[in-house]
């Protein structure tokens, strides 16, 4: 909405937005439910430098929209942050990268053990009164210019409220307005029932409704060579401050998601939160009731899931880390297990330092695609014809929003012929320099 406001002659009254909740931001986008992290590339070892050089152009609109409002401070936070390499594998991968990625990110620094002492000791030392280095040698690779970190639930609000500032046109946001339905009509328009009988016309939709974007897809007939993997997030909490900063470990490239981190929480007094896990739920949103069945229904299960499923589980480093995720949510058990893994990170680190995160987290919707019999990392947009766009959003998902809004708009404007403001939008979000 804010793109289309802000850059577009959309004409009055024709943009409005339907929530199904009582506010813009229970689910996902909310601050407690992700890492809060404005996932660029430099650190996330998951990337390689073609993934990153897109990343880095739509992770700086981001920076590029709280700055234009002022919100650097508020919401948007600068944290020092590293990947840490451990061991001589991880130590000659982590050296190369330095390298490589250097040209993408010039304020990137090498840190030795010694440098490391100073900026995070925690992960230095393998005792708590801080007297014995770890055994395995370390190095990482990171920064403490950068912004890092925005709370994605108060940027929603900001884009909603400069998208109304931004126009005199009405831009309506209706709440409590389920989409049960879209229809399209002879003349290509679009019709939305919602669950209070409302209805609305369109000529353009665009579904950014999380999980439940490909079962919106189904119920017209869309998207049925995808299913839908809820894996849902959570985290364990410091009991105070602890790490100084982000710190993220090298990726094992077997496992389809990003190896658990360290990251302050701008929420909760800079306590350190670590996570994400991993773990398959039955249900579409999490944290509230009911969405069992919608699950079922978006799997779309067949011999090709089973298939793909399969794959996965055939490969025991992935086969253990399923189940490890498992554990990590059982009582009891879960603090000491994931004590284990994060002691990758923190040596010294005790069941003591931290406790589950009640009530943090959300639900990545990960997309299988049934036609390659594979797990799709990283988003997914199906554009089944023209007039109509259904975006799925697991991470990093909040970093690439206004990339993705960019993306839309592009087709937007084509389908309904407006005039597009191409050179204002590159000139505030981004840091093309035009001539
Ligand atoms: C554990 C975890 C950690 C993450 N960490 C990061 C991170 O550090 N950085 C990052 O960039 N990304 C991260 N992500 C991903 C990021 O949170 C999401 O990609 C992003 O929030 C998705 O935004 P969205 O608006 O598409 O979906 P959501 O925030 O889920 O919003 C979807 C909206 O659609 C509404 N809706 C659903 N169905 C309907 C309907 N039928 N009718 C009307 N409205 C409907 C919902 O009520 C909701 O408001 C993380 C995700 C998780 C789970």
């Amino acid at each position: 909405m804010y793109t289309l406001s802000k850059y577009t002659d959309v004409p009055s009254p024709s943009l409005c937005l339907l929530e199904k909740y009582e506010a813009l931001v229970t689910l996902n986008s909310k601050g407690t439910s992700n890492s809060q992290t404005i996932h660029i590339g430099d650190i996330e070892t998951n990337y390689t430098l073609e993934k990153a050089t897109i990343t880095k152009r739509t992770a700086k609109m981001v920076e590029k929209f709280c700055l234009q409002y002022g919100l650097e401070e508020k919401i948007m936070f600068k944290h020092q942050k590293m990947a840490l390499g451990v061991g001589e594998k991880e130590i000659n991968f982590i050296e190369h990268r330095y390298k490589e990625f250097k040209t993408l990110f010039p304020y990137l620094e090498l840190w030795d053990v010694n440098t490391l002492k100073q900026l995070e000791p925690k992960i230095v030392f393998e005792d708590k009164a801080q007297t014995k280095i770890r055994p395995e040698p370390i190095i990482a690779m990171g920064t403490n210019t950068q912004y890092t970190t925005v709370d994605y639930g108060q940027m929603s609000q900001a884009l909603a409220k400069e998208a109304h500032n931004a126009t005199d046109n009405t831009t309506d946001i209706f709440y409590n307005t389920q989409v049960i339905d879209i229809f399209e009509k002879e003349d290509n328009t679009f019709e939305v029932h919602c669950q209070d009988d409302t209805l609305y016309t369109a000529d353009f939709v665009v579904v950014n409704a999380g999980a439940h974007s490909l079962f919106l897809a189904n119920r017209m007939g869309y998207g049925k060579h995808m299913g839908c993997l809820p894996m849902a997030g959570s985290f364990y909490m410091t009991q105070s401050h602890f790490l100084n900063g982000k710190v993220y470990m090298v990726q094992n490239n077997k496992l389809p998601f990003a190896a658990l981190h360290g990251d302050p929480d701008i929420l909760a007094d800079e306590k350190t939160r670590f996570g994400p896990t991993a773990l398959m739920l039955p249900k579409l949103e999490r944290f509230k009731p009911g969405t069992y069945l919608d699950f079922f229904k978006t799997l779309n299960f067949d011999f090709h899931i089973v298939k793909i499923f399969w794959d996965l589980l055939k490969d025991s480093d992935i086969r253990n880390y399923v189940f490890k995720n498992f554990l990590f949510e059982v009582p009891l058990i879960n603090k000491k297990l994931f004590v284990q893994d994060a002691r990758k990170i923190v040596p010294s680190l005790s069941v003591e330092d931290i406790t589950y995160a009640k009530g943090f987290g959300g639900v990545r919707p990960q997309v299988l695609d049934k036609e390659k019999e594979k797990l799709m990392l990283g988003e997914a947009s199906l554009t089944p014809k023209d007039g109509i766009i259904f975006n799925m959003t697991p991470s990093p998902g909040a970093t690439s929003c206004l990339g993705n809004a960019e993306r839309d708009m592009h087709a937007i404007v084509k389908h309904l012929n407006l005039h597009y403001d191409e050179a204002q939008f590159l000139s505030d979000l981004t840091e093309v320099i035009i001539t």
